[in-house]
């Protein structure tokens, strides 16, 4: 499969909003390109005594909504385009939850499992301090992403607070909570898709009760969407992992199933259960399939044969374009990634608004002050949805960039 260029499939998805929408060509050339792009070079000493220079980038979508917000990733496979399609994105995840922040994302080029903890520290200590002038707590919020950890995070954090002379936990989100995290931050994502397959169950008329659901993927994300659709009465019936993937009509316990992954490396081979294909996997029958592993696997050849009703992508862009058209017209409900997995972003809004405050809530507070902004975005979309007649996906779109032009309107342009 040709690898999806990552930015032109953002200019693409703010094209099709902007034509719903009839935005002004001057105000979609400047939603069209990030406000602010730092790139940075960043000299580490290896643990040879080698000097080696990395790049890393920091792209600012917007932030007419409030500060850049958005993760920091380490990969050989960083491009420049890719920051910035990513920071597009969290623009629009932001604005779809309601929570007060723009978009924005980092990124080294570097492979980090080459990298000794050392070395690694010293990158990131080193990066934290070369983008340090243009983030901070009403400026630029970073996260974790793909190889980042809360310990990176807190090492940015500690950057920053020695630079600025007091410390300083809003800067950051993602900490452990020694540091001024957030209770709730780790089951965060699969909570939220689990809200997400609630409130869409309502749309359609699914009864939750005794609902049939498969995961694909059996990580942070999948497990913790497993755990709360089960506590909200569904029946996990199938799931995978990079090693295969299982099924039983009658249900898996889902906490079992992690019990056993965690004691065998797999969730295949858990007992009662078949060893299947991703095909097979992925086109069982049931009412809820949740891909939370990779991209692209909600191929056209799938997306003919799933029989599902509800499709919650807990992973980043598993559904192909052209599958998202059959799933249309086979009247799936779509529930597209950049809502049903921001969690993470609803609760790196709350670790800061705490931070801020100097206070901090309990677990239940947390979850549903998250609830609250994760069932409105997905009310919102669902309204623009048929509104428009359009998936989920574009009416996701329409709300981020409708809400996004709202505060522009607001605010004006200076001079
Ligand atoms: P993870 O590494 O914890 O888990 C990934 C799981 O997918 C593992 O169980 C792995 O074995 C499985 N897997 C890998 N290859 C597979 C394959 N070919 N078939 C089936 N399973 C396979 O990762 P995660 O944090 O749960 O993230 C999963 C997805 O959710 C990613 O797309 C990620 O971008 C997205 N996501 C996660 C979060 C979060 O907070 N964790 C937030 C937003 C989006």
């Amino acid at each position: 499969m040709t690898k999806i260029d990552p930015w032109q499939n953002a200019l693409k998805q703010l094209a099709d909003a902007a034509k719903i929408l009839k935005l002004d060509a001057g105000i979609h050339e400047m939603l069209a390109n990030p406000k602010k792009i730092l790139i940075v070079s960043l000299p580490v000493k290896m643990d040879d005594g080698r000097i080696k220079i990395f790049t890393g980038y920091r792209s600012q979508h917007n932030d007419f909504r409030g500060p850049h917000k958005g993760g920091i990733r380490y990969h050989p496979d960083v491009t420049i385009e890719e920051v910035k399609a990513l920071s597009m994105w969290m623009t629009w995840k932001c604005a779809i939850v309601d929570v007060p922040f723009g978009g924005g994302k980092g990124g080294i080029i570097c492979d980090p499992k080459r990298l000794s903890a050392g070395e690694k520290e010293r990158m990131t200590r080193r990066y934290a301090y070369a983008i340090s002038e243009i983030i901070g707590p009403g400026k630029d919020v970073p996260a974790p992403d793909v190889y980042t950890t809360g310990k990176e995070m807190a090492q940015i954090m500690d950057v920053y607070s020695v630079m600025h002379g007091q410390t300083e936990p809003a800067v950051i989100t993602g900490k452990p909570i020694s540091a001024g995290g957030s209770l709730a931050r780790n089951v965060a994502t699969g909570l939220g898709v689990a809200y997400c397959i609630r409130e869409g169950a309502k749309k359609i008329g699914l009864n939750l009760k005794g609902a049939k659901v498969v995961i694909q993927g059996y990580g942070n994300a999948g497990t913790f969407a497993a755990e709360y659709i089960e506590k909200m009465g569904a029946k996990i019936i199938g799931v995978s992992d990079s090693k295969g993937s299982i099924i039983n009509p009658k249900g898996l316990d889902s906490k079992k199933v992690l019990e056993y992954k965690t004691a065998h490396g797999s969730v295949v081979g858990y007992p009662g259960s078949k060893k299947v294909s991703t095909e097979e996997l992925l086109t069982t029958p049931c009412d809820v399939l949740v891909p939370a592993a990779l991209e692209n696997q909600i191929t056209p050849q799938i997306a003919r044969n799933v029989k599902c009703k509800i499709l919650a992508e807990a992973a980043n862009g598993p559904t192909t374009p052209e599958a998202d058209d059959i799933l249309f017209k086979k009247k799936i409900m779509v529930i597209p990634d950049i809502l049903a997995n921001s969690g993470g972003v609803c609760i790196s809004y709350l670790e800061w608004v705490q931070n801020l405050q100097r206070y901090y809530w309990t677990f239940d507070e947390v979850a549903s002050k998250m609830e609250h902004h994760i069932v409105r975005g997905f009310n919102d979309t669902y309204a623009l949805s048929k509104k428009h007649g359009v998936d989920m996906r574009k009416a996701s779109m329409v709300l981020a960039v409708g809400r996004v032009l709202e505060a522009f309107e607001a605010r004006g342009l200076w001079p």
